[in-house]
């Protein structure tokens, strides 16, 4: 790896609209979100997704298995 060229990844707090903060790595200290795995409609369960063949449902199960 060339020097300076790449910008310095560090420990950074994601605060996300919904309250949820989680840590990652980033070039900025601090990220905001509006949306993220803990609010997002997939996860909620609260998609107005019309699913007709049960496909998301069967997704989630499969999801939570894990
Ligand atoms: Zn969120």
């Amino acid at each position: 790896m060339k020097q300076g060229i790449h910008p310095e990844y560090k420990a950074a707090t994601v605060s996300c609209a919904c309250g949820e903060t989680f840590q990652t790595q980033s070039t900025k200290e601090n990220l905001k979100l509006d949306i993220c795995s803990v609010c997002h409609p997939f996860f909620t369960g609260k998609q107005k997704l019309v699913d007709t063949e049960g496909r998301v449902d069967k997704f989630i199960k499969k999801y939570r298995k894990q």
